[in-house]
């Protein structure tokens, strides 16, 4: 198909050329003593991303997924009991994991669409009186459903309640896009994957453990191979990995880290806010509901948007795709068919998210769904035009005078001319 295709799942994201170019080297030695050069800085500048001083940042070649095992395995022993809430596909996979690797789930069931709850967290670590609750899973966004809790929240709840448990975060979906801080909200293992935030190819699972997380390493008897954090530390101590890492990537996540510090952290975050309000602002003018149910939870990297009964949300998306060239993100699960998702993470402005939302809408109308076109685009604009004066400034070069007329100064006639 001609032109373009609009990305707009939550994750892969788009990759910027600049990383693309990063990424497009020839392959190197990664035993050389040119290597460490790249590898020991780049992860020495990721904390910078997970707002960490005292943590430590690990790098697999894997994906979230990945990320989610290397803190579950280097931390707890197998019966290990951990106290975790399921309102969405990932918070659902990430309780799965621990149980097929053998720790034993408490499982704080939420309604799908609600943010992590609280209070239930807090009842249940105050109930605990003889620690027997190792760590907390707590998604911060999850992704299946477009919803944020609140992590300052769960730290407070620890605290609280005196509890020593481990704080184990999947920020997977909001680590380099939403506020994410690591040292001042006590977490003590945060996991993220390169394809969303990070702007990166799917290719690495992240993980950024505190000391509290490392110093539990020893006592830790859940098995661990690929993802040992002893061999792991150990490589990197002097820059190098103990397997092999995938070059490009590293380059990639250089760039990436760059382009994320020249913009600022908060500038990014500011950033994927206006342009997921400016989202939900097009579902209201739709007339439609979004999964998240109360505006605290809202997330910032996607919007999910339930579909009117009646419709099925995999038509939206078929549709999108096949004829306007548009990927959308699709209900999982419980939620298959009746929600879509639009991604609005990563290497994005107003302008390319306009063609995601008029996509959106033409797909929509083709299988039914009876909204106006140009109704979402327009509310878009007018919540993005209306605010465009608090944006930071650009700071643009002066500009440069008018060019002179580049024409040579018209000759005298001349009798001969004139011939
Ligand atoms: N956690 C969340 C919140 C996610 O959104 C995802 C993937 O989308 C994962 C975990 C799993 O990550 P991966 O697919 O990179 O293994």
């Amino acid at each position: 198909m001609a032109g373009r295709n609009f990305l707009f799942v939550p994750g892969p994201t788009n990759v910027p050329d600049r990383i693309l170019r990063a990424m497009h080297r020839a392959m190197e030695d990664h035993r050389s003593s040119d290597f460490p050069s790249l590898a020991a800085p780049v992860l020495e500048d990721l904390k910078k991303i997970f707002k960490t001083g005292s943590g430590q940042a690990f790098v697999f070649p894997a994906s979230g997924t990945g990320a989610w095992e290397a803190s579950l395995s280097n931390t707890l022993s197998p019966g290990d009991k951990v106290l975790a809430a399921r309102f969405g596909m990932f918070s659902h996979l990430w309780i799965d994991m621990a149980q097929r690797l053998g720790l034993q789930v408490d499982v704080l069931d939420a309604e799908w669409g609600e943010g992590a709850p609280l209070e239930r967290y807090q009842d249940a670590l105050a109930a605990d009186k003889t620690h027997r609750i190792k760590a907390v899973l707590f998604t911060h966004n999850e992704t299946a459903t477009g919803v944020t809790s609140d992590v300052a929240g769960m730290r407070r709840v620890l605290n609280e309640t005196r509890h020593p448990a481990l704080l184990m975060v999947d920020g997977v979906s909001s680590i380099a896009s939403i506020d994410f801080r690591m040292d001042e909200w006590g977490v003590d293992l945060a996991v993220t994957g390169s394809q969303k935030g990070l702007m990166l190819p799917a290719g690495l699972g992240i993980v950024c453990a505190s000391q509290k997380a490392l110093g539990l390493y020893e006592q830790a008897k859940l098995p661990r191979v690929f993802f040992d954090f002893g061999d792991m530390r150990k490589a990197n101590a002097s820059g190098y990995f103990p397997y092999t890492p995938s070059l490009p990537m590293l380059y990639g996540l250089r760039e990436s880290i760059g382009m994320l510090q020249e913009e600022g952290l908060d500038n990014v975050f500011a950033r994927h806010h206006r342009l997921a309000e400016g989202t939900r602002r097009a579902v209201k003018a739709w007339g439609l509901e979004l999964c998240a149910r109360a505006p605290k939870w809202n997330s910032d990297t996607v919007t999910a948007i339930m579909v009117p009964s009646g419709i099925n949300g995999a038509e939206i998306i078929d549709v999108a795709y096949r004829r306007y060239n548009l990927a959308l993100g699709a209900g999982l699960a419980r939620m298959a068919g009746r929600l879509f998702r639009i991604g609005h993470l990563g290497d994005l402005n107003e302008l390319m998210l306009l063609g995601g939302i008029a996509g959106a809408e033409m797909a929509m109308r083709d299988v039914g769904v009876p909204i106006d076109l140009g109704s979402g685009v327009a509310a878009a604009q007018e919540y993005w035009q209306g605010t465009a004066a608090q944006l930071p400034r650009r700071e643009l070069p002066p500009r440069a005078p008018e060019p002179q007329s580049t024409q040579p100064a018209a000759k005298k006639a001349t009798a001969g001319a004139a011939r």
